[in-house]
């Protein structure tokens, strides 16, 4: 280095060194450590600051926030008629350094020769790390899944184009793993030039360790930024991690400009993502929140069958009766009894019937029998239809206070022993007559009233 070099580099530092020391008091924390502290000043020639920033999107998303505060902070360090000269940092083989002048608006400040240092890379295939057995033909569908289902198809036909970020969301076992890969399969069955790429939230969080350890960040950037499809599980995972959290938005800004497609899953709702930046959050706004619900008793049925039939298992009608309504957790519950099932019956070469799946499901998923009480079914009633437990106890006639006292009516003629006076007496204080009445009521509504049906089988989910 000459000495005009040198001295360019010490000026460099010296007048950043004062800038830093502005903005650090001007921008939130979180903003300085990930906007400002990656900047490496240059030199300082002919009025004209020579700053490296880490990459390409670096370098703009500083020119669409923070360009006021950058003018307004150098104009006082260096007064009027400065200039802002950025070096993108390119690791290729020849180590250069492209040089953008930063101009007032984005548009004005895109470089005009765009530099990929990764374009010959930009066509690789990637494999995606799908697991070919979660297709959307075996995830099956019911009232629980079906608005995430059908968005998730919509998504796999024309990905970037209907709901981006897809955001998925509920407890463990209910099916996000699988649907979010089943959207992924289609998507490249559909689209083979595409790049589909699943990634649980803990792999990207330890390759992006890696890569950081490696100093190999930009090239782990790189890499996704070349993705069309992206679909991250499991993201509350990256709760507290936030150097991850920073490199994953922008990477998610990244393609989310570029039109692809983004599909996240966590097991809470985005509003619950405590800790998780702000501006993350806001993100995910943008995009369909699809919640996966716990299934119903029809779902478990169906979901069994075909379990049962996927194993090459017959099981009697009343045994699938008996898991569904016993086992309503989750569908990995589901498959675990199914599994056990199997694993006893071959073990000890018994039959597959109602004993057998009692001691099954009483040792896999340790349901202790919930004491189901006249009481309890009218607060899950009362719950399911947002009324106060004092009201099905009052001679109102109001509709739906005449439905849900009919429904707890039934419902505790099914799952109780009570006889007919006991249940009137308690709700409502009516006479046996009435509670029959209710009973066949209920009973003939659920054949032909999909509403009815659902409640009720809401209800009877909430009781076990
Ligand atoms: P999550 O990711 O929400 O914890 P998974 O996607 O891992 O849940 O699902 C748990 C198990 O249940 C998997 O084996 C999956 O194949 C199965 N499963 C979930 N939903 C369905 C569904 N709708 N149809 C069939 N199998 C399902
Ligand atoms: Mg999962």
């Amino acid at each position: 280095m000459n000495q005009d070099n040198e001295l360019a580099s010490v000026q460099a530092k010296e007048i950043w060194g004062k800038c830093l020391s502005i903005i650090r008091d001007i921008v939130p924390e979180t903003a300085f450590s990930t906007w400002f502290s990656p900047i490496v000043p240059l030199q300082y020639e002919d009025q004209t600051l020579l700053i490296r920033v880490p990459s390409q999107f670096f370098f703009e998303y500083i020119e669409e926030h923070y360009y006021d505060i950058l003018k307004a902070v150098l104009t006082k360090v260096l007064g009027k008629g400065f200039r802002l000269r950025y070096s993108v940092l390119v690791e290729n083989a020849t180590n250069t350094t492209v040089s953008y002048e930063g101009g007032r608006t984005p548009q004005t400040s895109q470089p005009t020769q765009r530099f990929d240092p990764f374009s010959e890379k930009s066509h690789q295939k990637i494999d995606s790390q799908l697991n070919p057995a979660y297709t959307m033909d075996s995830f099956v569908e019911g009232q629980c899944n079906k608005l995430a289902r059908s968005a998730g198809m919509a998504i796999a036909k024309e990905p970037g184009k209907t709901f981006n970020p897809m955001f998925v969301f509920g407890g463990s076992g209910l099916g996000k793993t699988h649907l979010v890969q089943a959207i992924g399969s289609m998507a490249e069955e559909m689209h083979p030039d595409k790049n589909v790429l699943y990634v649980p939230a803990s792999k990207f969080q330890s390759q992006f360790q890696e890569a950081t350890l490696a100093n190999k960040l930009p090239d782990f950037i790189n890499f996704y930024k070349m993705i069309d499809i992206l679909i991250v599980d499991d993201i509350q995972d990256f709760v507290g991690k936030t150097g991850t959290q920073n490199t994953f938005f922008q990477i998610f800004n990244h393609l989310h400009q570029s039109g692809k497609q983004l599909i996240l899953t966590s097991d809470r709702s985005p509003k619950l993502l405590a800790q998780f930046e702000e501006r993350m959050l806001s993100r995910f706004k943008w995009g369909l929140h699809a919640e996966l619900e716990k299934p119903d008793v029809e779902t478990r049925k169906a979901i069994l069958r075909r379990k049962i039939a996927e194993d090459g298992l017959v099981i009697p009608e009343d045994v699938i009766d008996y898991i569904a309504k016993s086992v309503s957790e989750s569908i990995r519950a589901i498959e675990g009894v199914v599994i056990s099932l199997l694993a006893q019956s071959t073990l000890t070469n018994a039959e597959i019937n109602l004993d057998l799946a009692r001691r099954v499901v009483g040792s896999t998923v340790n349901v202790e029998e919930k004491n189901i009480t006249i009481f309890s079914i009218q607060e899950a009633v009362c719950a399911h239809y947002h009324l106060n437990v004092n009201d099905i106890q009052t001679k109102s006639r109001k509709r739906e206070v005449v439905q849900a006292r009919q429904v707890a009516m039934y419902l505790a003629r099914k799952h109780t022993k009570n006889s007919l006076s006991t249940i009137g007496e308690q709700i409502g204080n009516r006479d046996h007559a009435t509670v029959l009445h209710a009973c066949k009521t209920i009973t003939d509504l659920i054949d032909i009233d999909k509403d009815i049906r659902s409640s009720v089988d809401a209800i009877e989910n909430s009781l076990h």
